[in-house]
């Protein structure tokens, strides 16, 4: 029999009988066969070509085949794929370097890991170690994985299905302004409530038993949540005065997404622990890990550290991420995608919030914003409700195929869109996709009941 897949119909019949989909009810879902990718678009079978504004899963940050980095991933492979972690090697040494080189000071060591999940996983082990205590704080509306304790620490629906799975996290409300778990009125006020309560969590849930705080530095899959001034200070200020470890999640917000290196840059603050993985190196391999204050990598000098991954520190995947690295460096690609936010895409998201009434609020910095949808602008009542499916979330559905239908991949969340395409995307193509945005907007206007 042969194996040459070489149609369409050849790619969906093995994936229909052979792939198990992440997040899917097998039977009732029609993945759409891919042929190529290059920059922000990819093509499907029919020639059909769409511009990514999902960048993938948020992950392409340097966009689908750079060149470059598809070089010195080839000649990697030719020097050398595989060595074992025990091993040093060049690559992992430099990827490692280069990274604790663009992190904020004093956090010098890097633990290498597939993707993000595993990056959270071995971030709370470090402080549940580094502390000898064991809860691990986070936020409602987040996500951080889909392993034992990364989902558990998530906030979102995907850990419902899950539970009972690690013991120990403990979920708290992080700000959010345009739907304030704190009824607040101002970003400022926002602030202090949210930081009075996370405080209030500490001291009733035990100091004495908290190793971290683990939140998202923006939030990403769950909205797009910027942190109003002074939030993320103040956080630093809660782990200081009772001894918790600070771990910022930037495995989507990290590496341009926000227009710095890390997104956390924005607001001078430094973590104990920073996990990434995604715009590390776009993807193209598999790779995360995490970023390690001195004091904590001090805790493993002589006691060791009791984990690890056959994989941590792949060379091939380590080279990529120097590449990648040097490619950004290079090319202004954080810049680029700073700039982006500020000259284009903020000011013509403002435009279409003003045009359209299904518009509640759009905002994000770099090439990380939301769209939130609503039918009444002064209730705030969501396009499609909280963990919407099915027919409820009819009216998303129909807004994300008026994208489809113009060339346009979307990224689609419960009531919101998120405009989120590769760093690298030209001010020309970014808009051409606002502009089909704006089309596909008026699909949303006609839910508008208000
Ligand atoms: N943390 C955040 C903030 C994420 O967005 C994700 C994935 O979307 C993860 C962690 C998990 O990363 P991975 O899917 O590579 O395990």
């Amino acid at each position: 029999r042969s194996t040459i897949v070489s149609s369409e119909s050849q790619v969906r019949a093995d994936d229909r009988a052979h792939v198990f989909h992440s997040w899917s009810a097998q039977g009732l879902i029609d993945p759409l066969p891919i042929e190529r990718a290059l920059g922000s678009h990819f093509w499907d079978y029919q020639g059909r070509r769409y511009l990514d504004f999902s960048s993938q899963l948020v992950n392409i940050n340097i966009g689908h085949q750079h060149p470059r980095l598809v070089a010195a991933i080839q000649e990697q492979a030719a020097k050398l794929c595989t060595i074992q972690p025990a091993f040093a090697n060049d690559k992992r040494g430099e990827a490692a370097r280069m990274i604790a080189e663009i992190a904020p000071d004093g956090l010098n060591k890097v633990f290498f890991t597939n993707g993000g999940a595993e990056a959270n996983e071995n971030a709370i082990r470090m402080a549940r170690l580094h502390t000898g205590r064991h809860k691990v704080l986070s936020t409602y509306r987040s996500y951080h994985g889909s392993t034992a304790t990364a989902i558990t620490a998530t906030g979102d629906p995907r850990r419902w299905p899950n539970e009972p799975v690690a013991i120990g996290v403990v979920h708290f409300w992080g700000p959010y302004p345009y739907r304030s778990p704190f009824h607040s009125d101002s970003p400022e006020q926002e602030t202090r409530r949210a930081l009075a309560h996370l405080r209030d969590t500490v001291v009733f849930e035990g100091p004495a038993t908290i190793a971290a705080i683990l939140i998202e530095t923006v939030v990403g899959t769950n909205g797009i949540l910027v942190p109003p001034p002074g939030y993320l200070a103040g956080v630093r200020e809660i782990c200081d005065e009772f001894g918790i470890v600070f771990i910022a999640d930037e495995v989507m917000a990290g590496f341009g997404r926000c227009g710095e290196w890390f997104a956390i840059d924005h607001w001078g603050v430094t973590p104990d622990l920073i996990t990434f993985a995604k715009g590390v190196n776009s993807g193209y391999l598999p790779l995360g890990g995490v970023v390690i204050a001195d004091e904590i990598a001090e805790t493993f000098r002589e006691r060791p550290f009791p984990g690890g991954l056959t994989y941590s520190g792949h060379p091939l995947a380590c080279a990529s991420a120097v590449a990648s690295m040097q490619i950004f460096k290079e090319e202004g690609i954080v810049e680029h995608a700073r700039a982006l936010g500020e000259d284009v895409i903020g000011p013509e998201l403002a435009i279409l919030a003003e045009k359209h009434p299904s518009v509640g609020e759009v905002r994000g910095l770099g090439v990380f914003w939301a769209i939130e949808l609503v039918t009444d602008r002064e209730a705030r009542t969501p396009l499609v409700p909280f963990n919407a499916a099915g027919p409820a979330a009819a009216p998303m559905n129909a807004v994300a195929a008026a994208c489809k239908e113009r060339g346009l991949w979307p990224f689609v969340h419960f009531n919101r869109l998120h405009v989120v395409p590769p760093c690298t995307i030209t001010e020309a193509e970014l808009r051409e996709g606002l502009a089909i945005l704006d089309e596909a907007l008026t699909v949303a206007d006609g839910f508008y009941t208000a």
